[in-house]
């Protein structure tokens, strides 16, 4: 097939990659790739266009250019802005929700609405146009207290914090800024105790096919301090998850979703992002995302072993009920996200990055780009927050683990900062989910 991959980021390197690995039948490559933009490491693997990802007419006179046979959107941004609808409207696959359905990770407060109408399982929240309303429900809910932008904030939009002061302060920034004039709102939510879990949910606006579950590192700091990021790490599988928790997940709260979402007229065709609690409760969403999760995506398509085109193809023609069951690698993969100097706040830009093919020839690991530009001497330079995702499969976690970190080791960056506890918990036997 000829595949276009919409986006910058590491999640849609690892797309490609995953496109890329793909052999046809005389054992070569089985798709033909490009990228827009893309970045300097998907420039490897596909050939990029520097069309701005957020403009569905230059996206889809791209793809007809193309003459692509399949159009995959990544990010939230070009959701949101209508360009799989652009892509759609021209008679071309594309595997992405229409805005209409990307407001399920858009509006914070319209994935209330249709949690609540589907009876899915998710924390109690108040829906706030005011900082007095904010204040009475900060006090009904008690700490920590759970304070949400109701817009796209790039992971950032999030606070959870035991200072009552912190979350107001949130808040009111959050009142306060609407550039486009809509009336602005913030969520303020009960706070869900328990381990996180991410599950990538396939739909074509009616079946579901659950992926693997994975778990992500939103703070920036080790033992999760400081601020909540777009995610500094992720691994899987999950050996503690409880047994039966993907068949629950998609019997109480993603069938239901999609069941919903096509009752309203508004079918949700892509990948629906569960992120969940496994709270003292029972299972609740934390979230919804229209979109596969970066940096989850880099260890979910490195155990795939179904071709991802097949899923991707099935999904945005409606034929998913028609897809045999997914082959998964047992092994364990984990990704350490390699950020710039600053991030997740004013970041520094332009420095060098070196280590990357050392890092690389060790075994089972792969490293995928994110923030990365070439300066105009040629070299390899910071340019965002994420930087890299140094991703490694092993025999066990620990494995994965030594190999990721070994790997990071050889990345010079000025300033660059990682995680040193991505899976730790998992491989050491930490993490304990209380049953309700
Ligand atoms: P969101 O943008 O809604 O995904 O939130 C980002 C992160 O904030 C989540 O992954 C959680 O770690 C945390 N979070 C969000 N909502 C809650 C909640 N109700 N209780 C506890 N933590 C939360």
């Amino acid at each position: 097939m000829r595949i276009l991959v919409v986006g910058t980021g590491a999640r849609e390197h690892a797309i490609v990659h995953a496109l890329a690995a793909e052999t046809g039948p005389a054992g070569g490559a089985a798709h033909e790739l490009h990228a827009a933009p893309g970045n300097p490491g998907i420039a490897r693997e596909a050939t990029l266009h520097a069309v701005d990802q957020n403009d569905g007419a230059a996206v889809t006179a791209l793809a007809r250019s193309l003459g692509a046979d399949l159009v995959v959107v990544g990010p939230e941004a070009p959701l949101v802005a209508g360009v799989a609808d652009a892509v759609a409207a021209a008679g071309i696959a594309v595997f992405g929700p229409t805005a209409a359905a990307a407001r399920l990770e858009g509006s914070k407060s319209f994935a209330k609405d249709v949690m609540a109408a589907a009876g899915v399982p998710t924390a109690m929240a108040h829906v706030c146009a005011t900082v007095d309303e904010v204040a009475a429900a900060l006090d009904a809910f008690g700490a920590p207290y759970v304070v949400k932008d109701d817009g796209l904030a790039a992971g950032k939009g999030v606070v959870v914090t035991g200072d009552r002061d912190a979350a107001l302060d949130h808040a009111r920034a959050a009142l306060a800024a609407r550039a486009d004039g809509t009336e602005p709102c913030v969520v303020v939510e009960e706070y869900l105790d328990g381990p996180e879990v991410s599950l990538f949910v396939i739909s074509d606006g009616a079946a579901v096919v659950p992926l693997a579950p994975a778990q992500d590192f939103k703070r920036i700091f080790d033992g999760d301090e400081g601020p909540n990021t777009g995610g500094m790490g992720a691994y899987s599988p999950l050996d503690w998850a409880p047994g039966g928790l993907v068949d629950e997940v998609v019997e109480r709260i993603a069938q239901p979703t999609i069941d919903e979402m096509a009752r309203r007229g508004t079918p949700f065709a892509g990948v629906l992002y569960v992120g969940l609690a496994l709270t003292s409760r029972g299972t609740r969403v934390v979230e919804f995302n229209a979109r596969f999760g970066d940096p989850e995506t880099q260890v979910v398509l490195t155990r795939l072993r179904t071709p991802l085109s097949a899923v991707l193809l099935a999904a945005a023609t409606g034929s998913l009920g028609d897809l045999p069951p997914l082959r998964w690698s047992p092994s364990p993969v984990v990704n350490v996200v390699v950020a710039a100097d600053g991030y997740p706040g004013t970041v520094r830009t332009g420095d060098p990055i070196t280590g990357i093919v050392d890092a690389e020839a060790l075994e089972g690991v792969h490293v995928l780009h994110a923030g990365t530009a070439h300066a105009q001497d040629g070299a390899l330079v910071a340019a965002g927050g994420r930087v890299l995702s140094v991703v490694a499969e092993g025999a066990t976690l620990d494995e994965a683990r030594d190999r990721a970190y070994d790997a990071v080791a050889w990345i010079g960056l000025h300033g660059s900062q990682h995680r040193t506890d991505i899976a730790l918990k998992a491989a050491r036997g930490e993490i304990t989910v209380t049953s309700p």
